[in-house]
């Protein structure tokens, strides 16, 4: 048997290819124990056993190779609620929280708002914004079977019953409606973009994240549809790029949208953009 402390210093040793080495072990070694993190600084001197010392090494060596954390813990916490992740979809990311934060503001409390999150991978957006606003009913889309799968076993987890499912290749499959808020998180990097054989998403799927050659394909899809699906002065939100605020919003304009604006992610990045429809 091996102590919690001499695990944690051998592993960060292993570890080189991330910038948050000593906690990405202390987060693995929670995992497969089922610690708390006060735990391993509470008693460093607890033995392991062996079983579980070959687990962590195994997830170690994993993390090694550049696999992500949430990847390797099989979940991710996003708007303070544990979503289940998989290689499916893409890892909710705390930029997203910026596209909930904005789109709640834009629906009242009480209201029973038809909303429409467009590509919900891991349901992170649908899930958040249900989870804040029970009186109002989304739709969320996805064009990957397995993806939709884990969405709904992460609404199931929070007990999330306003949320409907649909397989469909972004409007495809939607019924005719008119929605009060459509939100979405589309795939948005440039197909020769460097970032993408660098860090997590290089373990992410392509189909979530890559956008032909200015990362701008979904994005136009979405916008060019959009006015058929909206009711009229609803809102429509888009995450992007950093450096996408100036394609993202002559695309609005070209589709006849008003009052658009973009709002910063917490690192001070263009991340969201919106608009209102002019139907
Ligand atoms: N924010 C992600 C990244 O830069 C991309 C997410 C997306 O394409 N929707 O890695």
């Amino acid at each position: 048997m091996t102590t919690i402390a001499e695990l944690l210093r051998e592993a960060e040793q292993r570890i080189n290819c991330s910038d948050t080495t000593k906690l990405d072990a202390e987060i693995l070694l929670c995992d497969v124990m089922q610690f708390n993190r006060s735990k391993i600084y509470a008693h460093p001197q607890q033995l392991i056993p062996d079983d579980k010392s070959v687990l962590f090494k195994s997830l170690i060596e994993q993390r090694r190779q550049g696999h992500p954390i949430a990847h390797l813990t099989g979940k991710k916490e996003f708007w303070s609620l544990e979503l289940a992740v998989n290689e499916e979809t893409l890892i909710p990311r705390p930029e997203t929280e910026c596209l909930v934060e904005a789109a709640l503001l834009m629906i009242p409390d009480e209201e029973s708002f038809n909303i429409l999150d467009l590509g919900t991978g891991s349901g992170a957006i649908a899930i958040a914004i249900a989870s804040e606003r029970s009186n109002s009913t989304i739709v969320a889309t996805d064009i990957n079977p397995d993806a939709l799968d884990m969405a709904k076993k992460n609404a199931a987890s929070h007990a999330l019953t306003n949320i409907k499912f649909l397989l469909s290749d972004w409007y495809k499959n939607i019924p005719s409606q008119s929605f009060d808020l459509i939100v979405s998180n589309p795939p948005y990097v440039k197909q020769d973009d460097k970032h993408l054989s660098q860090g997590d998403v290089r373990f992410e799927p392509e189909l979530a994240l890559v956008a032909g050659k200015d990362g701008m394909k979904a994005i136009n899809i979405i916008l060019e549809n959009a006015n058929g699906y909206l009711a009229s002065d609803a809102f429509l939100l888009i995450e992007h790029g950093y450096d996408q605020k100036a394609l993202v919003t002559h695309a609005f304009q070209i589709y006849g949208f008003k009052q658009i604006k973009t709002l910063q992610d917490l690192s001070g990045q263009d991340r969201v953009t919106y608009g209102q429809s002019s139907n």
